[in-house]
């Protein structure tokens, strides 16, 4: 036994798998490319924005330096009219101190070393020998000075700005220092500690020396870095740049110098910061997408199954030929593109030959081949239907009289132009319900549905005469012997009733031929 393949996916499926398979790589790429870009531009607008940040700071920074020692060069061009007047020292160096609001202390010292005058005033100090190495150095160097990051006498981290003090002869009488607190709100302090993020950022500014000078970590500050960033850099500008901190964050900084001092602002942000607004962003856009993705979805279901339907009802009934109602059904298939037009069209053809060469086949198996007549399985066939259905019916037994005669002086060709002649005598006094049937070689049979005897008495005497009085092909008439007999009077079976016409028909023979003889039960 055969077994029919059964193959589960069908082209809908296929489609539809195909489509969205598609759509989902082409959605998937473009979200990961857009999320690229996006990326991209988060980093570069971070490292921009940290960038201006720290320029802006720098030049801040730079510009109050810058300032404060031209507030000194002031005060020092002030005092070297009058440097031995003490009072006159004191006035000034409260007024440096507190009028610019700029220095944490302010100091005069005299070009021998020793401290003049303090701001805040500290008696003790004054006349005393200045130990600070800063100090010491400006002394010798005799030009306006910004010093590194040092504890002060007093142990605060401090940066000292000095200036010389030289009279207008060109003498060189001292130096006034003012002090800039590192770690307690000083006004540098001030000026960097304004701006601060919350998310990671955060801002440092380091010396040529690589020490913090301000850090958001107070307790960083003073501390020699070793930051990466500024291991590698000898900054003499601005720029970006990217690292991993050691903490291993990623960061993503810009610095700047300050060109007063030479120290580097660095302003840094952490990469994971930066692009954190990266998933709200494409949450968005997925949200954003979603509604034409299912749309799209839906469009591609509605048009695969334009597509594959036809192809499936054609299949389907295809597979099912043999069913009744498969032609109709194939018609009204709506082939509406090329493909299924075609094996719509090649269907239907192949199922009208196939049609076609049945119906010959049923014919001919029912047809004498030579006169075209019923031939004796057409005959039972329909003897069975008429009983089944109790259909009356009657019979005529024919036999053409001596047609051996025929035969032997015409040859057997003409004979059988003479069966054909009488066929058609039979089909010409048929009605259109009746049955003509060639049973033998020269012997026949009319089948009269709904006929009583005497009616098919008659048509069988019709007959006779026709046959009696038409010429036939060989030149001359022939004659028939009819036998009638009818069903179901008499009771009799349907083996019976042809048995009778046949009995009915000899007797035709013997009373001389050319005669109807019926059955009378
Ligand atoms: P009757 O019936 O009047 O007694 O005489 P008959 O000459 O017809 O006698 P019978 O029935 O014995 O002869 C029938 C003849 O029909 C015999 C046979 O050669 C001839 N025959 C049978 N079938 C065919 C056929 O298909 N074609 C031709 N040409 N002749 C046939
Ligand atoms: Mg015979
Ligand atoms: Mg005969």
């Amino acid at each position: 036994m055969m077994h029919r393949l059964r193959i589960k996916i069908d082209l809908l499926r296929l489609i539809l798998v195909i489509a969205v398979a598609a759509g989902l790589l082409v959605f998937g790429s473009v979200f990961y490319a857009s999320s690229q870009v996006q990326k991209t531009q988060l980093i570069e607008t971070t490292l921009e924005n940290n960038y201006n940040y720290a320029k802006k700071l720098a030049s801040s920074t730079d510009e109050f330096l810058r300032a404060a020692q031209q507030q000194m060069a002031t005060t020092a061009k002030v005092v070297a009219k009058d440097y031995t007047n003490i009072r006159f020292l004191e006035i000034e160096a409260e007024r440096l101190r507190v009028q610019a609001d700029s220095f944490n202390s302010v100091v005069f010292v005299s070009a021998d070393g020793r401290i003049v005058m303090t701001s805040p005033q500290n008696k003790d100090l004054i006349g005393e020998q200045a130990k600070s190495q800063e100090i010491q150095e400006a002394l010798r160097q005799r030009h306006p000075m910004i010093s590194q990051p040092t504890l002060s006498t007093l142990g605060n981290l401090v940066i000292y700005l000095s200036y010389p003090i030289v009279s207008d002869q060109g003498e060189y009488l001292g130096l006034v220092g003012g002090t800039l607190y590192l770690r307690t709100t000083g006004a540098l302090h001030r000026l960097l500690g304004e701006h601060y993020y919350r998310d990671g950022s955060s801002l440092y500014v380091v010396t040529k020396n690589k020490q913090l000078i301000y850090h958001p970590d107070p307790q960083k500050i003073g501390v020699f870095t070793t930051n990466s960033v500024l291991a590698e850099m000898t900054p003499t500008g601005s720029d970006t740049v990217t690292r991993v901190n050691s903490s291993g964050q990623t960061m993503l900084a810009g610095y700047a110098l300050i060109e007063a001092s030479g120290w580097v602002v660095v302003a840094q942000r952490p990469l994971a910061a930066a692009i954190e607004p990266l998933d709200g962003l494409m949450q968005r856009v997925m949200l954003k997408t979603l509604p034409l993705g299912v749309l799209i979805l839906i469009l591609v279901w509605w048009g695969a199954r334009k597509i594959a339907t036809p192809l499936h009802l054609l299949a389907d009934n295809a597979r099912n030929m043999d069913a009744v109602g498969t032609e109709l059904k194939i018609k009204q298939v709506r082939s509406w593109y090329f493909e299924s037009y075609e094996l719509k069209k090649a269907l239907l053809f192949g199922m009208g030959l196939f049609k076609r060469s049945i119906d010959k086949l049923n014919k001919d198996v029912k047809t004498d081949p030579l006169t075209g007549l019923h031939n004796r399985r057409s005959l039972d066939a329909e003897l069975t239907h008429f009983e089944i259905s109790q259909t009356p019916f009657s019979v005529v037994s024919i036999d053409i009289d001596h047609f051996k005669h025929i035969n032997d002086t015409y040859g057997h060709n003409v004979g059988d132009l003479v069966l054909k002649g009488l066929a058609s005598l039979m089909q010409e006094c048929s009605r259109v319900s009746d049955l003509a049937c060639r049973v033998g070689g020269e012997e026949f049979l009319m089948l009269l549905p709904e006929t009583d005897l005497d009616k098919a008495q008659q048509i069988a005497e019709r007959l006779r005469t026709e046959v009696a009085s038409t010429p036939m092909p060989h030149g001359g008439v022939i004659t028939i012997s009819l036998g009638v007999a009818s069903w179901p009077s008499g009771g009799l079976s349907i083996a019976d009733v042809l048995k009778h016409a046949d009995e009915m028909l000899y007797q035709a023979k013997h009373a001389g031929r050319n005669r109807v003889e019926a059955y009378q039960p």
